[in-house]
Parts: structure tokens; sequence; C-alpha cells
């Protein structure tokens, strides 16, 4: 049986670099991967997407360049093989990249194959048993597909299987609202397809404050994004080359005939298929693996990162699992996952940043707090560049003065976020943003005048 100092599981996120950084304090190290190196972030998740993010939005300025005084002569269209096609050198670049790094230091083997726990200190890959006294979990997830009706008899898409198509759907059914749905939705729009949104709760993203699902929707609805709300009993089937969606949406029956089906309903964890009952870790009801704020798991010499602990659902906090790991068991610095902000973006166009509390969590934890808000339109940066959608938004407390939520939909806005998040992480009061220079003309100017609008929430 090889034996390792470390076996980590995975090459998401927070494996490699945490691998890299096991090998550099001496230990042998064993990494497994079952598909391709980088995970979801890297082939399936934020890399692809994003590159499709930004072959939409050159598609919507081409044919928005009259507005800019910039004429096009001839047809604006969309051509899926080359955006596939620029999406997967982008993205084989990551992937290759984290590959060699791993294969070419000497104190890392790479397995490749399904790796799952014969005990607690021993994990089967293939023919061989591979041991070590600490094991990394860092298996990410997968989509989740819901019991939907006929869902059997038709063909449908994830966001992997997405993102491969060679040719414009002529109509895209997205089941599912949320974060990943919305992207989407918007990118395949403005290729050209017609989209339709069926979303069981009352709003999209539903986990934001009801002002900015309300201005996601008016974004949408103005690239006539068609929106199916409260949507309950929904069943598909197939008909002639069409898939029907039938369902009731805000109390009215619909059906909605597409070509394409996109199921976007959320995320599970790759923990069913580890042998974890082998090795005793202990999961939720949803499959997370349990972890403590050091990202150990209930057994002692294994721990958990990235999504698969359910801490997080984004690179950088599977990338900040690894760095906690890594102080704590190399560098000897305590470091927590408690001690991390809340902070992710949404990429439509405008994009949403958003760090900390919502207004709803800030109105629900009674603290007394103070609220401002600005539309985008009274940014002159953003009317400069005709692109004047979205608002912005800053909760602080009223007692330690420090912001405690902030989210700014609007162009720049998943940059933009970052200056709000230092001041956080500074545990700085608010005046101290109030008193810097900022830049003229930026949307980050606006953000010292908003302070001075802040009123009790
Ligand atoms: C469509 C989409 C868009 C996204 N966009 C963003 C974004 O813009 N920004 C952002 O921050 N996040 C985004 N995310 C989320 C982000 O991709 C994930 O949070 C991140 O990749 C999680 O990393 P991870 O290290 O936990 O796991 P993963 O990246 O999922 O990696 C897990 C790896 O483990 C391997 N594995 C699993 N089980 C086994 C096993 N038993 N044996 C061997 N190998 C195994 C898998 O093959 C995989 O390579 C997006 C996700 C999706 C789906």
């Amino acid at each position: 049986m090889p034996a390792f100092d470390a076996i980590v599981i995975g090459t998401g996120q927070a494996g490699p670099t945490l691998a890299h950084r096991l090998a550099g304090a001496g230990m042998r190290v064993a990494i497994i991967e079952r598909h391709r190196f980088g995970g979801t972030c890297v082939n399936t998740g934020c890399t692809p997407t994003k590159t499709l993010v930004a072959s939409a939005y050159a598609a919507r300025l081409a044919h928005r360049a009259g507005e800019y005084g910039v004429s096009i002569s001839g047809d604006i269209s969309v051509d899926m093989k080359k955006v596939k096609a620029r999406k997967d050198y982008v993205l084989g670049f990551s992937t290759r990249g984290v590959e060699r790094g791993l294969r070419s230091n000497p104190k890392i083997t790479v397995y490749q194959g399904h790796a799952h726990f014969s005990s607690p200190g021993s994990v089967a890959v293939g023919s061989e048993t591979l041991s070590a006294p600490k094991i990394f979990l860092n298996v990410g997830g997968r989509a989740s597909i819901p019991p939907i009706p006929g869902l059997e008899q038709v063909s449908y898409f994830t966001n992997s299987s997405l993102l491969d198509i060679e040719a414009v759907p002529k109509h895209l059914i997205i089941v599912g609202g949320s974060y990943i749905g919305v992207e989407f939705a918007q990118v395949f729009r403005r290729f050209g397809a017609k989209v339709s949104i069926i979303e069981a709760a009352p709003r999209l993203i539903a986990r934001e404050d009801a002002d900015t699902s309300a201005a996601i929707a008016n974004i949408l609805g103005r690239e006539d994004i068609a929106l199916y709300l409260r949507a309950k009993d929904l069943t598909v089937a197939k008909r002639g080359e069409d898939i029907i969606a039938s369902l009731e949406a805000n109390g009215v029956s619909s059906e909605i005939a597409g070509s394409h089906l996109l199921i976007a309903v959320g995320r599970r964890p790759n923990t069913d298929d580890l042998g974890l009952d082998k090795a005793g870790v202990a999961t939720d009801a949803k499959g997370f693996i349990g972890v403590n704020d050091r990202l150990e798991t209930n057994v002692p010499g294994i721990w958990a990162l990235g999504d698969c602990n359910g801490k997080g659902a984004f690179t950088h906090t599977a990338f900040n699992d690894g760095e906690i790991v890594a102080a704590n068991l190399i560098d000897g610095k305590a470091r927590r996952v408690s001690d991390r902000i809340v902070a992710f973006n949404l990429y439509t166009d405008p994009p949403l940043g958003r760090i900390g509390m919502t207004e709803a969590e800030v109105r629900k934890s009674g603290r007394k707090a103070l609220m401002a808000t600005m539309a985008m339109e009274n940014v002159s940066r953003a009317f400069e560049k005709g692109e004047t959608l979205g608002f912005m938004k800053i909760l602080v407390d009223a007692e330690t003065r420090q912001v405690v939520g902030a989210s700014i939909l609007g162009v720049g806005g998943d940059e933009v976020i970052h200056v709000l998040l230092t001041l956080m992480y500074a545990k700085a009061p608010y005046e101290v943003m109030q008193r810097a220079v900022y830049i003229h003309p930026t949307v980050s100017e606006l953000l010292p005048s908003m302070l001075g609008r802040l009123k009790p929430l």
C-alpha cells in the first residue's frame, strides 16, 4: 500500500494549492482527480461562464453601437462554435496549468480516477489503496436534478453540458431563477435565443433583497426574457421537436414550448460516492461534510474544504479554505472560517457585487443600523458610459459606524465592491472612506458622498 504523509482528493480550488503548500513543508503528497484538473471553476463554472458573459457583452454592445454613434453595416450574428472555441482556449490555460504544476512537483504524486475511503486512513483509487495520516477532501459539487415529472423523457442540459453546445438554441427554457440560471439567461438571450425562466419563488435570486431582485427582473425584462415566477406543478414532455413545460405561474396555467431545457436549481456536494461511512465522516442531511472553524471533520486527520463543506459556494471561499488549513497546519497561525466576510458577484450585465449582510438580514438582526442608496443614473461615469441601470446600497452599524453590508448593482459593481469589502476587513468606521478623495470620474467616487446620505433603517 503506497504510504504518503497527506492525500488530497479533488483538484478544485483548494486542493492543488494546499498540495503544493504541504509538499513545500516537506510532506509526500498524493492528489487524486477523477475528471478534469481544476474542477468546477475552471472547467464548468466561473471561467467558462465568464468567457460567455464577455461574448454576450460584445454581442449586446454591437447591437447598441448606434447609441454611441458607431455604425455597423451588415447583420450582427453570433457564431456559437467560435464562442465555444474561445471559451475552450481560455479554460485550457487554467486546467493545463493546474495539471502541469502538480505533475512537476517532485513531492506530489498525481493519481487519476475515482477515490473513495477504505478506512479512516486509507483511500482506494483504481486498483491501488493509498494511506496517509492526513486526508483532505476537496471534492466539490455538481448540479442537482429535481424530480420534475417527465424529465426522464426529455433531454436536458446542466451548467456543464450547456457550455458545449455549438448552435444558439431557438428557445431556452431555464428551470431556476437564481444566480446560475440568471447568468445563463442573459448570456443566451444576447446570443439570440428566446429565453424563459421558471422560478418557484415569488422573485428571482430570492436570497437577495426584494429591491435587488426587482432590479434584476427589470434588467432581464428589458431584454425580453420571459419570467414565470411562483411556479408550481411543473411537468415537462416532448412534443415533436419541442420540449413542453406545463406549469402554473403566479396563479395562471401556462405552457411553454422550448427547443432546449436547462436545469439550474442548485448544487449538491460530491459526497455520496466517497465511502464516507468507511471513514466515519459525518455529513448533514444534504450531504455537506460537517467541519469546525478550522475545517476539521469529526474524524481526526480528515479535513473538508471548498463546496463540499457547505461553508461557501465560491472559488474564493474554496481557495481561502486551503489557506486556512495551511495556516493552521503549517504556519502555526490560527486562521478561522468565521473570520471570512460573505462576498460574491452575480455576473449579469450590469453585475451585482455583494458583501456582508443584506438589508433584510440587518433588519432581522434587530441591530441599530443606517442605510444609504443611490441609483446608478446619478453616477456620472455610468451616464457617460451609457450604462445607467441598477443601484447601490450601503448598510452601516449605527454604533460601531462600520459597514455591515453593501450591494452594487451597476457598471463596474463587481470591482467597486472591493473598496467597501476592504473597509469591512479593516473594521474601519465609514468616516475613513468619507474623508478619502476618490478619482473622478469613477463609480467608486460616489461611495463617500453616498455615506453622507446615511439614514436610520
Ligand atoms: C455555472 C457556475 C458558475 C460559477 N461561477 C462562479 C463565479 O463566477 N465565481 C465564483 O467564485 N464561483 C463560481 N462558481 C462556483 C465555483 O465554481 C465553485 O464554488 C468552486 O469551483 C468550488 O471549488 P471546490 O474546490 O470546492 O470544488 P470543485 O471545483 O468542484 O472541484 C472538485 C474536484 O474534485 C473532483 N472529485 C470529486 N469527487 C472525487 C472523487 N471521489 N475522486 C476524485 N476526484 C473527485 C472533481 O472531479 C473536481 O475536479 C460557479 C459555479 C457554477 C456551477
